[in-house]
């Protein structure tokens, strides 16, 4: 590569080793505005700064994302797909969003919460006043679980079983120590029971729980929120109790709330 690439390519080569990317296949456009000849990019040679100390915290998740990809432990289940997907986000993120396992569109790109309820997912991280790639969002099971009924599986999804979770368990945890989020907000009870903290979601959310030393908040998986939404009301309802869980989160984090933020969702205003 002739010159230093830019702060946004830098960055996306950054989410990319952290996923455990490791060559970027390149069109004859993209070879021209790099000033390389190769068929493929390697990541970690594409900057020296990305050639990171072994002890920054995106090799030490580069170097974590190829060992979830080879985990025996995921892999000899039988009960998951091949294909990894394993973070996106800021290696400095405050909040640390961790869902249950990656579905069919998350498998396409190799990247967590990019379907229906990502999509949602992300409408409620802006209305924070934040972004995806200043969050860090995550799932404790890294495979696509196998739904075998004798069909072909096709779009349809399935929680991950407590197995897979507890063979995945290893990588959120050291996940979590690299990251070292201020909070940690699980969506759904899948993902919170997969952590150690059993219950439903109306009895355990809207308080801070303690994972390990970190404060972490459970709240409604956002694809809940769209089953809600075939009804008007409860979908209204359940979307308010997840904001009042998010504007915590914000207050705990000393983030700026504008009135608006606020009066999302109030009743009044609902
Ligand atoms: N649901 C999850 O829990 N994780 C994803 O990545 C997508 C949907």
């Amino acid at each position: 590569m002739s010159d230093a690439p830019n702060a946004l390519l830098q960055h996306y080569l950054v989410q990319l080793i952290s996923r455990g990317v490791t060559h970027v296949p390149l069109n004859e456009n993209a070879k021209q505005v790099l000033g390389i000849s190769g068929l493929a990019l390697q990541v970690a040679k594409a900057s020296p700064s990305l050639a990171a100390p072994a002890s920054s915290k995106s090799a030490r998740l580069a170097a974590l994302a190829a060992q979830a990809e080879k985990s025996s432990e995921c892999r000899t289940l039988g009960t998951l797909h091949d294909t990894m997907v394993f973070a996106i986000g800021s290696p400095d993120a405050e909040i640390m969003f961790i869902g249950e396992a990656p579905g069919a569109e998350e498998e396409r790109q190799r990247e967590p919460f990019v379907g229906p309820a990502g999509e949602l997912l992300t409408k409620i991280i802006q209305a924070m006043g934040l972004t995806r790639a200043g969050v860090y969002i995550s799932n404790i099971c890294k495979f696509r679980p196998i739904v075998d009924d004798g069909r072909s599986q096709g779009s349809r999804n399935r929680p991950p079983t407590k197995p897979e979770m507890n063979a995945c368990l290893p990588f959120i945890k050291e996940e979590i120590g690299i990251i070292q989020p201020r909070v940690i907000v699980a969506l759904g009870a899948t993902a919170a029971a997969g952590l150690g903290i059993e219950g439903s979601v109306s009895r355990i959310r809207g308080n801070f729980l303690d994972f390990n030393g970190t404060p972490i908040l459970v709240t409604y998986h956002p694809s809940y929120l769209l089953r809600c939404e075939i009804n008007e009301d409860k979908g209204i309802k359940e979307k308010r109790l997840v904001w009042e869980d998010m504007l915590k989160v914000m207050e705990y984090l000393g983030l700026p709330i504008s009135a608006k933020q606020r009066a999302y969702f109030s009743k009044a205003g609902a």
